[in-house]
């Protein structure tokens, strides 16, 4: 390269970059529709879509509570929606606290999908009312929870089906343009979701009816869907006692349990206490990653392995 054409193509890696920061720092300032913008640019969309729904301002705004239901969203929505996630990643659905300016870019969504995690149960009327013209969506709806009221159902292939439906619903109504758009996508979605299902069925047959111990009870009816049986540490979401623990310690030394598994979003020291006195790994799992079938497929072969699909495991029948 001439040094002609070096100084001109330096010049033009400048002009990019400035033109990015001044992007950056034009679209962050005031109450701008930033951080809309970045979670859509940051899904599964690429780039500037066909039809004249490119660019932030023309796509339809949908309110989700986890990053799970942005991947069901994005799904669906393809590149006509921008996903809001209100929980963001590392942070717990149990206890967040939506921020100031969340709350004001919930004036700019059109829809908001719920799924009843315990922030979401204690701001909703904050929500709601934050936005009087945005469509509630309730993407449990026809889902029959646990007796334990467990919150988790996006972990279930089987149950998101019916979430699916739901986000479809809500699309359709509040951007009746894009229905065949948005049916189309919901079927490939579907096939998806029973192919997961297939493949996570074959991955757990071996370990069927075994039980695996969890930090937080998250995979309830993911365990439930796959003949499993999950034995979480916590007791109604708090940290058990000293006796409740050593409780945990005869069960999970009888059970043979040589794995824990613990979440990203809280902190593992009672599990880890309880590995060191068993002699187990403590492994993560996440219940709230965005890449959402990946991870349910890890999840799945994490577990098969913590139950020794190899053997050595608990192959304990799961109670009734
Ligand atoms: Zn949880």
């Amino acid at each position: 390269m001439s040094r002609k054409a070096l100084i001109t193509s330096a010049i033009t890696a400048i002009i990019v970059v400035a033109a990015g920061v001044f992007a950056a720092l034009g679209g962050g300032s005031g109450e701008m529709p930033a951080p809309v913008c970045r979670a859509a640019s940051s899904g599964g969309g690429s780039g500037a879509a066909p039809g004249g729904v490119a660019g932030g301002d023309a796509k339809v705004k949908v309110a989700v509570s986890i990053l799970p239901q942005a991947y069901f969203v994005e799904r669906i929505g393809g590149e006509r929606v921008s996903v809001l996630v209100m929980v963001p990643p590392g942070a717990s659905p149990h206890t967040y606290e939506p921020t100031a300016s969340q709350m004001r870019e919930l004036a700019r969504a059109q829809m908001y999908v719920r799924v009843h995690v315990d922030f979401e149960e204690a701001w909703m009327p904050r929500i709601a009312a934050a936005n009087k013209n945005m469509l509630v969506v309730d993407s449990t709806s026809g889902i029959e929870l646990s007796s334990d009221k467990d919150p988790h159902v996006w972990l279930s292939p089987r149950l998101v089906r019916i979430q699916a439906e739901h986000i479809y619903e809500g699309l359709a109504k509040i951007d009746p343009d894009g229905r065949k758009v948005y049916e189309r996508n919901e079927e490939a979605f579907l096939r998806e979701l029973d192919a997961l299902d297939e493949e996570i069925s074959t991955i757990l047959a071996p370990v069927r009816g075994g039980r695996f111990m969890v930090l937080h009870p998250a995979w309830g009816y993911f365990a439930r869907d796959y003949g499993l049986e999950e034995v979480p540490i916590e007791v109604e979401g708090k940290e058990p006692s000293a006796r409740e623990l050593a409780a945990l310690v005869e069960a999970a030394k009888a059970d043979r349990v040589r794995v824990i598994f613990v979440q990203p979003q809280m902190n593992p020291r009672t599990a880890e206490v309880l590995a060191q006195q068993i002699g187990a790994r403590v492994v993560t799992l996440d219940p709230l990653a965005r890449d959402w079938p990946a991870n349910l497929r890890a999840a799945a072969r994490a577990i098969a392995e913590a139950l020794g699909a190899g053997g050595g495991g608990t192959a304990h029948k799961a109670r009734p």
